[in-house]
C-alpha cells in the first residue's frame, strides 16, 4: 500500500478475465505522436520516398523476427501475418507514397494523413470487429513512424521485474512478445474487445482491461494496482481493505477456474440424466485448439467469412479446402459446422468486393450475396464437400428469409458435387443441411424451410435485430437489444415446436447461447445444441449440470405469461438466481 496517495478506481473494457495485483511498468511510446508537416522539393521527392520505403521495410523485418521468434500459438502468428499484409497494402503504403509525391510534403507527415483518413473509414463501420481492426492500421503505422523519425522501441521482451504493464496501446506484435514470468497482466488506455491485442491477452490467459482511456495519464511507474479483468476495472493506490478483499476474491476466482476447467472435459448432462452438446463459434481456424481445450463438443458455427477479410481477392476453392480440412481433421470425429459466407450487411468489404449499399442490414448480404455470385458460392461448396471427405461435417446457410433461397442453396450444393463427381476428386454429399434462422420470414416460414434441410440454427444476434428492429451495432439502442423479450422468446418457441414436429434438430449460435442466465429458457424450450464463444463453454456446461429440462419445461410455462424482458428476467432470477448467483448479469 502507498502512504498520503487516495485510491481511484478506473472503468474500462474487460478484455480478458482474471484479478492480479502488482506494480505498475509504463510502456513509453517515445516520440511518435507528434509530427511535423514540412515541404519537400521536387528534387528530393524520390530520396523522401525512398526513406519512407526503408522504414517500410525495416518494420517488416522486425515483424518477421516476431513471427518466426512466436511460439506455438499460431493464433498470434496469423495477426502478426494480418500485420504483415497491412505492410504492404495498397491503402497504407500507397497512399502514403502519393500523398508524399502529390503534395510535396515529408513522409511522416503523409503517413500521418493517410492512416487518419483510413480510421475514419473504419470508424463508419458497424461491425464492432472490424472497427477494431483501425487499431491495426495505427499499430502498423506506429512501427513504421517509429523508424522514421528514429524513436526508440519498447522491448516488452526484456522486463525483468514481475509487473503490470500500462500502455496507451499494445500491438498484436508487442502483446505476443510478453513473458508470463514477468508480466501479470495489462491495461490500454485504447482497445476494445474485439480487439486483436485482447484476443492474445485471453488466448495467453492474463487479466487485461483496455479503452481505459487515461491509464497512462493517471498511473505511474511503480504505482500498485489492481486489474480485475472480470469488472474491466483498475484500482490504483488500493487501500489496506481493498488490498484484502481482492487478494481473496483473486483466490475464489482461480478456485473457481480451475473447478470449471477440469469439469469442461466432462460431457454435459442435465440433472435428470439429459446430454446436451455444448459447441463454440470460430472465426479462424487457429481457435480449434482453445475450443478443444474449453471442452468443446464441437464446432456449432465456423464463420468463415473471416477468411476472406483483409485481402483484396477472394480464396481459391484449394485455399479454402486446406482451412477446413485441418479444422475438420483437428475436430474428427467431432462435429464441424461450416457457415456459407456471410458477407456484407455489417461484415462488408465494399472496398475489394461490391458497392456501398445505403442500408446494408437490408442489403445484398449473406445467401443473397452467394446466389448472385454463383462462382463464389460454387469455390466454397465444393471446398467444403471435399473437407467433409475428412470428417465430420455440417453445411449451414446464412440468412435464410425464402423458401427460394433455402432450394436455390440446395440446387447448387448439389451441382457442386456433381462437378466434383465428374472430376473424380474426393467429396462426401452425405452431409446435415442446416438454415440459420435468423430473419423473421424465416421463423414464420419455419415448416415449410424444415422439408429442406436436417436441422435449424437459431442466430439470435441477427434475429432480435430484424425482429425488433434494432441495429446490434448501435450503442444508441443498444438498451433495447433484449433477448428476453417476449416477441423473441415466443419465435423460439414456434421454432423450436416446428423442428420436433418435422422431426429436424434444434441448435441455437447466437450470443443469447452463451449467457448463462439464459439457460434454464434455452433447455426449456428444448434447444438439442447451443454454440458460443469457446471461453464461455465452461461455464455453460456447469449451469447445465445444475439444471433439471423437466422442471426447465414447466418452467417456460410461466415464461409464456410474461409481456417484457425485464419481468422475465426477474422471474429467471427468482427460480434460478440460487444457481446462477454470480453469472446473474443484468439483461
Ligand atoms: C447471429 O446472427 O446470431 C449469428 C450467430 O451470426 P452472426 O453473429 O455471425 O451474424
Ligand atoms: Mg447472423
Amino acid at each position: 500500500m502507498e502512504t498520503n496517495a487516495k485510491e481511484i478506481i478506473i472503468k474500462g473494457i474487460n478484455a480478458s478475465p482474471g484479478i492480479c495485483i502488482g506494480k505498475a511498468y509504463l510502456v513509453d511510446r517515445e516520440g511518435v505522436d507528434i509530427v511535423e508537416k514540412y515541404r519537400i522539393q521536387a528534387k528530393d521527392l524520390s530520396g523522401e520516398i525512398k526513406r519512407f520505403k526503408a522504414a517500410v521495410k525495416k518494420a517488416k523485418d522486425e515483424l518477421r523476427k516476431i513471427v518466426e521468434k512466436s511460439p506455438e500459438e499460431l493464433q498470434h502468428a496469423h495477426i502478426l501475418e494480418t500485420h504483415m499484409a497491412l505492410l504492404k497494402d495498397k491503402m497504407l503504403y500507397g497512399r502514403t507514397i502519393e500523398t508524399v509525391k502529390q503534395e510535396s510534403v515529408n513522409a511522416e507527415w503523409a503517413l500521418k494523413k493517410v492512416v487518419s483518413n483510413l480510421i475514419e473509414v473504419f470508424q463508419t463501420m458497424t461491425d464492432p470487429y472490424l472497427k477494431e481492426r483501425s487499431a491495426d492500421v495505427v499499430q502498423v503505422a506506429d512501427s513504421i513512424m517509429h523508424n522514421l523519425v528514429g524513436a526508440k522501441k519498447v522491448n516488452i521482451a526484456a522486463i525483468e521485474k514481475r509487473v503490470i504493464l500500462v500502455a496507451h496501446d499494445l500491438s498484436p506484435a508487442e502483446t505476443s512478445q510478453i513473458n508470463l514470468e514477468r508480466v501479470m497482466g495489462f491495461i490500454t488506455d485504447r482497445g476494445g474487445k474485439a480487439s486483436h491485442t485482447g484476443i492474445i491477452a485471453r488466448s495467453l490467459e492474463i487479466p487485461a482491461v483496455v479503452g481505459l482511456k487515461n491509464a497512462t495519464s493517471t498511473i505511474r511507474n511503480d504505482n500498485l494496482i489492481i486489474i480485475d479483468g472480470n469488472a474491466g476495472t483498475v484500482i490504483i493506490h488500493p487501500t489496506e481493505d481493498t488490498l484484502v478483499k481482492y487478494e481473496e476474491h483473486k483466490l475464489d476466482y482461480e478456485k473457481y477456474k480451475a473447478v470449471i476447467t477440469r469439469e469442461s472435459q466432462a460431457p454435459a448432462e442435465s440433472t435428470d440424466g439429459v446430454r446436451f452438446a455444448v459447441m463454440g463459434n470460430i472465426e479462424l481456424p487457429e481457435e480449434v485448439f482453445a475450443l478443444l481445450s474449453y471442452g468443446g463438443d464441437g464446432i456449432g458455427l465456423y464463420r468463415t467469412e473471416f477468411q476472406y477479410f483483409n485481402r483484396t481477392d477472394f480464396p481459391s476453392e484449394n485455399e479454402l479446402f486446406d482451412k477446413y480440412k485441418d479444422v475438420v481433421e483437428v475436430m474428427d470425429p467431432k462435429p464441424v459446422t461450416i457457415r456459407t459466407l456471410d458477407i456484407n450487411g455489417d461484415k462488408a468489404l465494399t472496398n475489394h468486393f461490391g458497392s456501398k449499399e445505403v442500408n446494408p442490414a437490408l442489403g445484398l448480404r449473406a445467401i443473397r450475396y452467394c446466389l448472385k455470385n454463383p462462382q463464389v458460392f460454387n469455390d466454397q461448396l465444393r471446398a467444403i464437400l471435399r473437407a467433409a471427405a475428412f470428417g465430420n461435417v455440417r453445411i449451414l446457410f446464412p440468412m435464410i428469409s425464402t423458401y427460394y433461397e433455402i432450394r436455390e442453396a440446395n440446387r447448387m450444393l448439389d451441382e457442386a458435387a456433381e462437378s466434383l463427381e465428374k472430376e473424380g476428386l474426393p467429396y462426401n454429399r452425405d452431409i446435415e443441411i442446416g438454415a440459420m434462422i435468423e430473419v423473421p420470414s424465416a421463423v414464420i416460414m419455419a415448416d415449410v424451410i424444415a422439408e429442406n434441410v436436417d436441422f435449424f440454427s437459431i442466430g439470435t444476434n441477427d434475429l432480435i435485430q430484424y425482429s425488433l428492429a434494432i441495429d446490434r451495432g448501435n450503442e444508441q439502442v443498444s438498451h433495447l437489444f433484449q433477448a428476453l423479450d417476449p416477441a423473441i422468446i415466443r419465435m423460439l418457441k414456434h421454432v423450436a415446436d416446428v423442428a420436433r414436429e418435422k422431426d429436424i434438430k434444434i441448435f441455437m449460435c447466437g450470443e443469447m447461447a452463451g449467457t448463462p442466465h439464459h439457460i434454464p429458457l434455452l433447455l426449456g424450450i428444448g434447444m438439442d445444441e447451443l454454440s458460443m464463444n469457446p471461453q464461455t463453454i465452461p461455464d455453460i456446461k456447469r449451469v447445465i449440470r445444475s439444471l433439471n429440462v423437466e422442471d426447465a419445461r414447466s418452467f417456460m410455462k410461466d415464461v409464456l405469461k410474461q409481456n417484457t424482458a425485464k419481468s422475465t428476467f426477474e422471474l429467471i432470477k427468482e427460480a434460478y438466481g440460487s444457481i446462477l448467483s454470480e453469472q446473474m448479469y443484468s439483461e
